[in-house]
C-alpha cells in the first residue's frame, strides 16, 4: 500500500513460541487458546512483521525481528522458527540489500524486535545495516541498559549497544515527527518509553503498534501481557488509541500476529474489537 511518498511492504523475519499465559496476563487460557493454541510447553505462535517503506530517497526498516547466532537452547526455549520466513530473504523478495537500507527504527530493545539490528562479523557485534541511521527513544534506551531485575531476560545490551558505540543510534526525545508522514508515538506501559509509529496522509492512516497491542487477539482492553512493567498504564494508552483508530479508521498493523497482519478496529457495547482483518497489507 502507499501513503504519502511512502510505498509500504511488511517484512516476515520468522516465529518465536512464547508462554500463552505470559502473553494474555490475568484472561484465562479457556478464552485465549481459542484464537491462539497453545503447544505441550504452553508456547503460543508469534511472528515478528517488521515494515519497510519505501521513497525516492529513502529505505527505512521499522523493527529488525530476532535475528541470528542465539544458541540452540535459547533458540529452543523461544522456539525461534525461520523456516517460512527470515530478515534478509524477506528483503531480498522485495529487492532490497543490506546496504540499501538508510533508516532503522526501533520500537525498543527486546530481542524479539532488536536483534537483527546488529550481527556477529569479526568477533563483534556491528550493525546489520551498515549505512543506516538508526533510531530509539532516549528514555527507553536508558532504561535498556540497565533493565530491572524483573525484565532484564528481554534485554541483552551487547546486540544494542554497539549501535551507539557506531555513533549511529539516534536519540529521539518524545513524540516526534520523522517527517511529513511518520511520527513517533510514545506508551509507556509495556517498558517505559516504547515507541509505535504512525504513518499517515490526508487520507490514509497505519499505526504500527509494537507491542502496545502484540496480536489482534490483544485488542480487547483487559487483554494486556503479563510482561507489561505497567498494565493499567497500556489500559489508558489501548483506550486513548483505539479511540483514535475508530474515530480516525487507522489500521493497526500487528507485529506479532502470526494470521493477521492488520485490522480496523470497532467500538461495540462489548468495548473495542477488530472490524475488518486482513492476512496481508491492504
Ligand atoms: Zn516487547
Amino acid at each position: 500500500m502507499k501513503i504519502g511518498k511512502y510505498e509500504i511492504n511488511t517484512v516476515a523475519t520468522g516465529t518465536l513460541g512464547l508462554d500463552g499465559g505470559a502473553m494474555f496476563g490475568v484472561i484465562p487460557k479457556v478464552l485465549w487458546q481459542k484464537t491462539n493454541p497453545a503447544d505441550e510447553k504452553n508456547r503460543i505462535t508469534l511472528g515478528m512483521r517488521c515494515l519497510l517503506l519505501q521513497s525516492d530517497s529513502k529505505k527505512i526498516l521499522i523493527d529488525t525481528g530476532v535475528g541470528d547466532h542465539w544458541d540452540s537452547k535459547f533458540s529452543k526455549i523461544y522456539r525461534m522458527d525461520k523456516s517460512e520466513s527470515e530478515l534478509t530473504r524477506s528483503l531480498n523478495k522485495l529487492g532490497v540489500k543490506h546496504e540499501e537500507i538508510t533508516d532503522v527504527i526501533l520500537t525498543h530493545m527486546h530481542f524479539d524486535h532488536t536483534g537483527g539490528a546488529t550481527k556477529f562479523e569479526n568477533d563483534k557485534m556491528v550493525p546489520t545495516f551498515p549505512n543506516a541511521a538508526y533510531y530509539i527513544q532516549k528514555d527507553h534506551f536508558n532504561w535498556a541498559k540497565n533493565p530491572s531485575d524483573r525484565d532484564k531476560a528481554s534485554f541483552f545490551p551487547e546486540r544494542f549497544v554497539p549501535l551507539a558505540e557506531e555513533g549511529i543510534l539516534k536519540l529521539i526525545d518524545g513524540n516526534e515527527h520523522f517527517d511529513d508522514y511518520i511520527q513517533f508515538i510514545v506508551t509507556n506501559g509495556h517498558t517505559f518509553a516504547h515507541q509505535m509509529i504512525k504513518v499517515s496522509d490526508s487520507s490514509n492512516t497505519l499505526l504500527y503498534c509494537g507491542d502496545l497491542m502484540p496480536t489482534a487477539s490483544h485488542v480487547p482492553l483487559p487483554y494486556i501481557m503479563g510482561y507489561d512493567l505497567q498494565p493499567l498504564v497500556t489500559l489508558e494508552e489501548k483506550k486513548k488509541y483505539l479511540s483514535e483508530a475508530v474515530e480516525e479508521n487507522w489500521k493497526i498493523i500487528f507485529e506479532h500476529d502470526p494470521y493477521i497482519t492488520t485490522a480496523t478496529i470497532t467500538k461495540t457495547d462489548k468495548g473495542f474489537v477488530v472490524n475488518e482483518r486482513y492476512k496481508d497489507l491492504v
